[in-house]
């Protein structure tokens, strides 16, 4: 994988909050790749349950909506990333708003002992949900910009926790100098990420669903929606990618940025590209009344072209095939009664 120049000393202390879950278990990995010697994952969930772990790297359990907990979790630290969240797909997001604005807790609990600590900069994992979803009601969208959070519309619930946990970023910066990163995520996927289970998101479900179908020879396929709906799907190593970037461009400091894909497809298109991996065709239904989200959302990547030189550029077809043989893989070690991630 490529990789982000950075001045941080190799024993520097990073603290990763949400280890234990998909994004934050793929962080502690590259930056224990990059060779960083000292790194605290810290996750709520107990340790079997953590979807990755990494060797070397100092695995804490504990609830990072408490803030005794944040200020043991960022004891000296030199950097802190908050990719702990109680998120999920539409399917989550939709039924749990309480339990996504609680989130906010984390975040303010997480800022303030990075703060306390010390700590020279500090990243949080916002989100596309943040934009104003009046802009969203058309399939054929144009992509969002950065400046599109306001007037602020956002996704209930989980759009406002993140947009609030924004304004955190960006007046500790302004009030008390603390260097911060604020990236806005567009639906992330890739191997280790949650697969089933109801917080899944689309490209693990219709995965799921294809390696099912074909399993059982059942050759259906349930689709959320009338299928119109568009997205954008960024691959989990673009994502670790981008977050040191932009963590450590002193151009971006305090100001959001979107870290997405801008390849827009329709999900008939992603249950196309992959039942074209799985190489079976299937029959389509579809639920309207299941949760759908927002109509179409894609990524303006001009800023971040502009700022970084870069965009994230791994391929549907090429993330989404490597996923599914990932996927695929732990669907069969289920069936034969092994531990999985979901
Ligand atoms: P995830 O659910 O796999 O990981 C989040 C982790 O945070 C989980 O392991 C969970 O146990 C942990 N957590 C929740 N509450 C906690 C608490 N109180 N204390 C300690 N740990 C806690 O989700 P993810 O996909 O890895 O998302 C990481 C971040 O990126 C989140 O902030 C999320 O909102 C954001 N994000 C993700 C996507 C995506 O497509 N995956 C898109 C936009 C934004």
């Amino acid at each position: 994988m490529e990789t982000a120049k950075t001045e941080l000393k190799k024993d520097a202390l990073i603290v990763i909050g949400g280890a234990g879950g998909f994004i934050g278990g793929a962080l502690t990995r590259y930056f224990r790749d990059q060779g960083f010697t000292r790194i605290r994952a810290i996750d709520k969930k107990s340790l079997p349950e953590w979807y990755q772990r990494t060797p070397g790297v100092e695995c804490l359990c504990m609830d990072l909506s408490v803030e005794d907990n944040c200020k043991r979790a960022c004891e000296d630290a030199v950097e802190v990333y908050n990719l702990a969240a109680d998120m999920g797909g539409m399917g989550f997001i939709e039924r749990f708003r309480v339990e996504c604005l609680r989130s906010i807790l984390i975040n303010t609990h997480m800022i303030e002992s990075a703060y306390r600590a010390g700590a020279t900069r500090y990243f949080f994992s916002s989100s596309a949900c943040a934009y104003n979803t009046d802009l969203q009601k058309d399939p054929n969208v144009r992509a969002l910009k950065e400046t599109d959070a306001y007037p602020a519309m956002a996704e209930r619930g989980y759009g406002w926790e993140k947009l609030m946990s924004e304004m955190f970023c960006q007046e500790y910066w302004a009030e008390r100098g603390l260097k911060t990163a604020i990236a806005r995520f567009h639906n992330v996927y890739g191997p280790f990420g949650t697969w089933d289970g109801g917080r899944e998101k689309a490209p693990a479900a219709i995965c799921r669903k294809v390696i099912e179908a074909k399993d059982t020879g059942k050759h259906e396929i349930v689709i959320w929606g009338n299928g119109d709906q568009t997205r954008s799907f960024m691959y989990i190593d673009d994502c670790v990618l981008g977050i040191d970037r932009i963590t450590h461009c002193d151009d971006l400091i305090a100001t959001p940025i979107n870290l997405g894909s801008s390849e827009l497809v329709s999900i008939n298109e992603l249950v196309s590209i992959t039942e074209k991996i799985g190489g079976i065709k299937l029959n389509r239904e579809y639920d309207l009344e299941a949760p759908q989200g927002v109509a179409g959302r894609n990524s303006d990547n001009t800023f971040i072209q502009k700022i970084l030189g870069w965009e994230p550029d791994t391929s549907l077809a090429e993330g989404l095939a490597k996923t599914y043989a990932w996927i695929e893989k732990q669907y069969m070690d289920r069936k034969a009664g092994k531990r999985t991630v979901s």
